[in-house]
């Protein structure tokens, strides 16, 4: 029996998913040979990719002026590559620090320019989303990580600002509609919402392009991506199928509205279950509460092999906190069933009550 998998990433993908991924690795419908043995060149595969690309310009609404690029080395490679293409020595670009990730971001912008920390949440344990700032108006970009996967926490709003928004959205892509027109640059580790770790989705207004001095290795520059369609090179032919596969899932539920009200719809059980008891504590200030990652302490940390052990037996697995927050955290990616959120809570509410007052 397959487990409630609350995986912060690599993470669940739909039964359904798993299932046409499965077969095309035996062999891709009509084609006559497994996804994993055929050409990158070959017309199966362009059309695979062709639909990859317009599948996210369709669910997003993205204009002529966006394009959308699959690449390597996860989004950690971002985190030079954004300020490799877009930002000049002696320029500013501006970073909001949530967290872990944005920490390394940070310091990657550093070796290609001046970086202004904007605002940051780390005097409180990174437990909110700064608010209260002023963006220079002569930054280049304003980089933020739209969901902190570590520490629970999510942008509800975007920062109020005319300077072109970068955001590493790696934990909440395609998870809920969204105007993208703030936004020059969005980059996502599949691993998450869209599909499995080996493919990296950088979404690009073409403006942001073409203005620094600095020469750029080919394969770093952005430009050379979207001149050849994401195929410069070999491109991660399998997780781009499954991405593939994951987006029209997305698309036949009923696109980001539905993965919107089905996600918060799950999110509201766990974090109902944690306010009802005084043994869980929630990590995150309540109005930046994630939507995809609840983070929760026991407040008896005693108890916090019972309680995964509680989880074990209902077949739960990797509720585990990031090992440099503790407790706990439950991950609810767009293909987490509610019914796998209902084993945990019930899990909680057992726990809660035999722990009450
Ligand atoms: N940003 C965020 C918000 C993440 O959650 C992660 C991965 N957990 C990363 C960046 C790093 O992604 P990758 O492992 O693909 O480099």
């Amino acid at each position: 029996m397959k487990k409630h998998n609350f995986s912060s990433g690599p993470a669940i993908l739909p039964e359904e998913v798993f299932a046409e991924a499965a077969q095309a690795v035996k062999e891709l419908p009509g084609a006559g040979l497994s996804i994993l043995e055929m050409s990158h060149r070959s017309p199966a595969f362009t059309k695979i990719l062709e639909e990859a690309i317009s599948l996210p310009k369709e669910l997003l609404g993205l204009g002529e002026d966006y394009e959308v690029l699959y690449l390597t080395g996860g989004a950690s490679s971002q985190f030079y590559m954004v300020p490799m293409n877009l930002l000049d020595e002696g320029e500013r670009a501006g970073y909001i620090d949530t967290g872990a990730w944005s920490v390394k971001a940070v310091k990657e912008a550093k070796l290609f320019g001046d970086v202004e920390i904007v605002a940051s949440s780390k005097e409180d344990n990174f437990s909110y989303i700064p608010k209260t700032y002023s963006v220079p108006a002569d930054l280049k970009y304003l980089h933020i990580t739209s969901n902190n996967t570590i520490f629970g926490t999510q942008y509800h709003e975007w920062p109020d600002t005319e300077v072109p928004m970068v955001c590493d959205m790696s934990s909440d892509i395609f998870s809920r509609p969204m105007d993208v027109s703030p936004f020059g640059l969005i980059y996502a580790g599949a691993q998450k919402n869209l599909g499995p770790a080996g493919t990296t989705m950088v979404i690009v207004r073409k403006d942001m392009l073409g203005r620094v001095e600095r020469a750029i290795p080919t394969m770093l520059d952005y430009r050379t991506h979207i001149k050849k369609n994401s195929a410069f090179n070999t491109p991660p032919v399998f997780p781009i199928y499954v991405a593939m596969l994951n987006l029209r899932w997305i698309k036949n539920q009923g696109g980001l509205e539905e993965m919107a009200r089905r996600n918060e719809r799950k999110a509201n059980l766990v974090y109902e279950a944690i306010e009802m008891y005084d043994i869980f504590q929630g990590v995150a200030k309540v109005e930046d509460r994630s939507v995809m990652n609840a983070t929760l302490f026991l407040s008896d940390p005693n108890l916090e092999g019972d309680f995964l052990e509680r989880c074990t037996q209902a077949n739960i697995s990797t509720i585990k906190g990031h090992r440099s927050v503790g407790g706990f955290r439950a991950s609810m990616y767009n293909a987490m069933p509610y019914e796998s959120v209902e084993v945990l809570v019930d899990v909680m509410h057992k726990f809660g009550k035999q722990h009450a007052g």
